[in-house]
């Protein structure tokens, strides 16, 4: 059935629906004119994410359960990065006129997904049509924390960690454009032989699963990884003052990413120093952490990578994705 059939207010109506389930504790979910919740911290974290179809995302390459995953997941790693839990997200869409109901209730399914493994409660949002004829998501996840780990905490010394693989996800995009065929692992229509080797790569982009630091205390400084290492190590070093030291043979690289760089003819490390959207957690410490991978040192000022012949070279730390920029 078409939206237009239904109308927003029955469109509302089944999305409440498939959202009852998590709103146990939220004083007032969806229904009313705004949500009434509590948090499990002091300190209240907001954050918001636009995915805007024919930017972020395109619907020959992604199924709706998998867009509703993503957009969720997007917004509980800038939580994670800050050291938080998520706790209420709150979903906007601009939906043209032709969609079908059952599109939004497997972004939904997607969405419910994700919020039961990360305990996030669905509790609003709002719906409008797009005439433009662009799907429009706009999410605003709010979180607690008690102890909030900013970008610019980083010292001199520190060394610089990241949590797994950098560059599946930019590899899988670059997959899904050489093949351009939707990779929908959720049914059987899913050719598993074909997409065997890459299916990981693919899966991180399309689904990429958000990161959390189970113990922050001697974090100083973190962000997520969502526009490429370089661009948001940046981020760090202009937040904190301070330069930093990455030694290539650190970078974790996947044998998922070795392969499919060969086949695509590529650099597996052009993907894991500037490809976007691995969502993977970068942070510095002063501590050496178990179970973290380093890949560098917070220096004085320069910014600078080390090659395996233990050449020097210099960077500017901010090769990754600009909106702005012409590409
Ligand atoms: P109002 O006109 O007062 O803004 P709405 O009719 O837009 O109210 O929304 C009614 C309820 O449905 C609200 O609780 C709102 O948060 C919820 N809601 C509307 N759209 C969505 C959506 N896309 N996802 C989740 N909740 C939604
Ligand atoms: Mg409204």
């Amino acid at each position: 059935m078409k939206i237009a059939d239904v109308g927003e207010f029955g469109l509302i109506h089944t999305i409440s629906s498939l959202c009852s389930i998590r709103q146990s504790p939220v004083l007032l979910g969806i229904g009313d004119d705004a949500a009434a919740i509590t948090f499990k911290a002091d300190t209240v974290l907001a954050t918001t994410d636009m995915l805007i179809e024919g930017i972020h995302f395109d619907l020959n390459y992604t199924t709706f359960f998998q867009l509703g995953y993503k957009t969720l997941a997007v917004n509980v790693s800038d939580i994670a990065a800050m050291g938080g839990q998520p706790e209420y997200f709150f979903l906007s869409l601009g939906i043209p006129p032709f969609f079908e109901t059952q599109w939004i209730e497997e972004l939904y399914r997607g969405i419910n997904g994700l919020a039961t493994q990360t305990k996030v409660h669905v509790a609003g949002g709002d719906t409008c049509s797009a005439r433009s004829g662009n799907f429009v998501l706009s999410g605003v996840l709010l979180g607690s924390t008690d102890k909030v780990i900013s970008r610019s905490g980083a010292r001199v010394g520190d060394t610089i960690y990241v949590t797994n693989n950098l560059g599946d996800s930019a590899a899988g995009l670059a997959l899904l454009q050489a093949h351009g065929k939707t990779a929908n692992f959720d049914d059987n229509s899913f050719d598993k032989n074909r997409y065997t080797f890459f299916e990981p790569l693919v899966r991180r982009h399309l689904m990429p699963v958000p990161r959390f630091l189970i113990d922050t205390t001697e974090i100083t400084a973190m962000i997520d990884i969502s526009d490429g290492l370089l661009q948001d190590l940046g981020h760090i070093c202009d937040q904190s003052g301070t330069g930093a030291k990455i030694y290539l043979d650190k970078i974790p690289i996947s044998d998922a990413l070795k392969k499919a760089s060969q086949y695509l003819n590529r650099d597996p490390l052009d993907f894991a120093l500037s490809g976007g959207e691995d969502y993977e957690l970068l942070f510095t410490s002063s501590a050496s952490l178990e179970n973290c991978i380093a890949i560098g040192e917070i220096t004085k000022e320069d910014r600078v990578m080390v090659d395996k012949n233990n050449q020097t070279i210099p960077v500017k730390l901010n090769k990754g994705y600009d909106h702005f920029k012409p590409s």
